[in-house]
């Protein structure tokens, strides 16, 4: 799953109209912006093997602490608890935990049985990813629906308002669609920089969202 958690965030908007979408793409994505850290440091490990699914040729044997349920239900808290602490808004620090932890929810039903309910317990998924006539339907029902939400309940204040804002949404279902072409990647340390480099859309987002006015 990739342009779904996207949509997740762009959606959140709607029942936390005060956060920024910058926020907002942390919370949906945050379990994949502190995986390929780990990686790179040595706490969780891939590898890459082509034809493990259909749709994504990554063996993710080995990440408990950013992937297993449990773990996810615990960023959920630090992440919604840090929010709250910094915003004094309850119910958006509810929405940025929800977020947080709907991404597992959103992997369980592409990934192959690798999530781990809790770190070392038993492995999960439904594998839509050898399905990709159904998977990139869902991935662009959520992302379309996600954007389609935004844009009801915000209104560019300026042109980088409108431009910022599109060209993101161009560069995610772009990126995504040129991932699913491109194939493996040559190695699992540039898969890991290829990762932190999504980093970028949080400042992206944050940036757009400022040119642009909640409308509830
Ligand atoms: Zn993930």
């Amino acid at each position: 799953m990739f342009i779904g958690h996207f949509g997740v965030g762009l959606g959140a908007k709607k029942f936390a109209p005060r956060t920024s979408l910058g926020s907002l793409f942390l919370a949906a994505q945050f379990l994949d912006l502190v995986w390929p850290i780990l990686l790179l440091v040595g706490l969780e490990h891939v590898r890459i093997a082509p034809g493990i699914t259909r749709m994504s040729p990554f063996d993710f044997y080995d990440y408990p602490i950013t992937h297993s349920l449990v773990t996810s239900a615990i960023w959920s808290a630090v992440v919604g608890a840090g929010y709250f602490a910094l915003r004094r808004n309850g119910r958006a620090a509810w929405i940025m935990g929800i977020a947080v932890v709907s991404h597992w929810f959103l992997d369980f039903l592409v990934h192959r049985p690798d999530l781990p309910l809790w770190p070392g317990g038993p492995k999960v998924g439904l594998g839509l990813w050898n399905c990709w006539v159904l998977e990139m339907f869902l991935e662009v029902a959520i992302f379309a629906a996600g954007a389609w939400l935004y844009l009801s309940v915000t209104r560019a204040r300026d042109r980088i308002g409108g431009y910022a804002l599109w060209a993101l949404l161009a560069f995610l279902f772009l990126g995504w669609v040129a991932s699913l072409i491109a194939g493996a990647p040559p190695s699992e340390r540039s898969m890991a920089w290829g990762a932190v480099s999504m980093w970028i859309v949080v400042p992206w987002a944050w940036w757009s969202d400022r040119h642009r006015e909640a409308l509830t």
